[in-house]
């Protein structure tokens, strides 16, 4: 093609362009991930053309089948690439065929009647032959003569002239190559090239009108079908016959019966096709009707784009919740529920940084429950059990929220006390063990069964100032095993006091 005519056609405002829609299915139709639902969502969009695609699929090109009723069965049966190839010959094609009262109205028509006629044509021919890709070749003897209708859109003044005058194809390409130094097979190509088609189309349509006969079937039916086309619209249709017959049996081998065939077939499905490809001026009903339609879709997207939102933002709290209650678990302990020596320590550290920072006391409990084995002994692991869980919650209920208690391993707990100096903290925990001490932990056969605990207390930033974290638990275990050693059942502190036991109830645990 010359470069001046590529250049004017580039910049052509004229030159046809496919519509959106034809974008977003030949975008699919290079997708190699592409599957029909997602095509079924594109066509869907556009009422028009799912009304095409639906009578296609009942038209008598695919008879034989039983009656489609809806669009996702249209599209099923058709499968992936022929839904794509129909949906492409459907919408790159609107506006092509120009518009009602434009000049040389007469001459586009009838350039567009030739167009479907090839596609019914080369899809017929190729069925003859036994060839599958029937709505690939109907695309491409759709598309094969795109130029000539660009041309004339594009070119008014200089092509329709041509066009007029020209008695026949083989004219047509004369006066063309004399005119404009290019034949519309090269410009269509060209455009199809340019509008991102499949490869296999614009190489179809550059070769639709070579001389040499393609050995190619495929081929062979796009270049064969604009010469049954003109049966149709020559005025003398016998010779037009005959001239077909002669070329479709020299390259394709089919005799006058299937030649015959093929022609009968084209005349039954032109009605459904010419009027699915029908571009006959829109009426305002018919606008409206698009318009309603194309609201109520941008409503429903809208509507579905919101209920999107709302769908991941409540599954993304729902993730967040469940790593909150999964962090938490982690942070528990199985039994009792009060945080594991893990999650202790790390309470632990950050108290103690804190306590340190602003020279507040932090004091730390250690309290073993007395003689808990002859409880498992005596009564078994399952009681041994009930009385961990309910000492935990009872401890736990006596304490602020802003301490912590945590189950350091067996039947030895800790609670953690900020901003507590160590005289408070002794008496806090003697409350909670004048509490435990009258608090059934578990009901027997024989009454309820009441234990005691040791504690011992230490306090940073008290009485002593603790170098670590380890040097203040020690120092809490410490006087822990000294109220052991003094009898057990009772709480005492570091710093040297009163670490008499509780009277009542028990000396140890025992069932009333
Ligand atoms: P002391 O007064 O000196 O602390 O005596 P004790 O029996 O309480 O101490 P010891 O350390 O000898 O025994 C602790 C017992 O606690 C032994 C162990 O079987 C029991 N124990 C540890 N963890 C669990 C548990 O999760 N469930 C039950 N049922 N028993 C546990
Ligand atoms: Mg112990
Ligand atoms: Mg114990």
């Amino acid at each position: 093609m010359p470069p001046e005519l590529t250049a004017v056609l580039a910049l052509c405002r004229n030159l046809p362009s496919p519509p959106g829609i034809a974008l977003r299915i030949i975008e699919l139709a290079q997708d190699p991930e592409a599957d029909l639902s997602t095509a079924a969502d594109i066509i869907a969009i556009d009422m028009a053309l799912s009304a095409r695609m639906l009578r296609i699929a009942n038209s008598p090109l695919y008879a034989s089948r039983r009656r489609i009723d809806n669009l996702g069965q249209a599209l099923t049966m058709l499968g992936l690439n022929a839904t794509l190839s129909l949906a492409l010959g459907f919408t790159i094609t609107q506006g092509v065929a120009g518009t009602a009262g434009s000049p040389e109205q007469d001459l586009r028509e009838r350039a567009w009647r030739r167009s479907i006629l090839s596609a019914l044509a080369a899809s017929q021919l190729g069925q003859a032959r036994g060839l599958r890709r029937l709505e690939e070749l109907m695309l491409a003897g759709l598309l094969q003569d795109i130029g000539v209708l660009a041309l004339a859109q594009s070119h008014p003044d200089t092509y329709l002239p041509l066009l007029r005058d020209a008695d026949s194809n083989a004219a047509l390409l004369d006066a063309e190559r004399a005119q404009l130094q290019c034949t519309h097979a090269e410009v269509g190509a060209y455009m199809a090239a340019q509008w991102d088609l499949p490869r296999y189309l614009s190489e179809a349509i550059a070769r639709s009108e070579d001389g040499t006969p393609s050995q190619d079937t495929f081929q062979a039916c796009v270049q064969l079908s604009g010469t049954v086309a003109d049966i149709w619209l020559d005025s003398d249709p016998d010779a037009a016959r005959e001239r077909a017959l002669e070329q479709v049996h020299a390259r394709l081998q089919l005799d006058s019966a299937q030649f015959d065939q093929v022609l009968a077939q084209i005349s039954q499905a032109l009605p459904t096709i010419a009027s699915l490809f029908d571009t006959a001026p829109t009426t305002p009903a018919r606008v409206q009707l698009l318009i309603d339609h194309a609201q109520e879709l941008a409503t429903l997207r809208n509507l579905r784009q919101m209920q999107d939102a709302e769908q991941a933002r409540r599954r993304a709290d729902e993730f967040e919740a469940r790593a909150n209650r999964l962090t938490e678990q982690a942070h528990r302990d199985a039994l009792t529920g009060v945080l594991n020596r893990r999650q202790l320590e790390t309470v632990l550290e950050q108290e103690f940084l804190r306590a340190t920072r602003h020279g507040w006391p932090l004091s730390v409990a250690f309290i073993d429950l007395d003689d808990f084995k002859k409880i498992n002994d005596a009564h078994g692991h399952l009681t041994g059990d009930e009385v961990l869980r309910e000492f935990a919650g009872t401890l736990q209920g006596q304490l602020r929220t802003s301490d912590t208690v945590a189950r350091f391993g067996g039947e030895e707990f800790v609670a953690l006390l900020p901003n507590t100096t160590e005289s408070v903290a002794l008496d806090v925990i003697r409350r909670v063990l004048a509490r435990i001490v009258s608090t059934p932990m578990a009901m027997l056969e024989g009454g309820p069964l009441f234990i005691t605990f040791s504690a011992g207390v230490a306090t940073q930033g008290g009485y002593e100032r603790f170098a670590d974290v380890q040097d203040l638990l020690r120092a809490a275990d410490d006087v822990l095993y000294r109220s052991k050693n003094l009898g057990r059942n009772r709480v005492i502190a570091r710093s040297p006091g009163d670490g008499a036991a509780l009277a009542p109830p028990t000396e140890a645990p025992s069932a009333a």
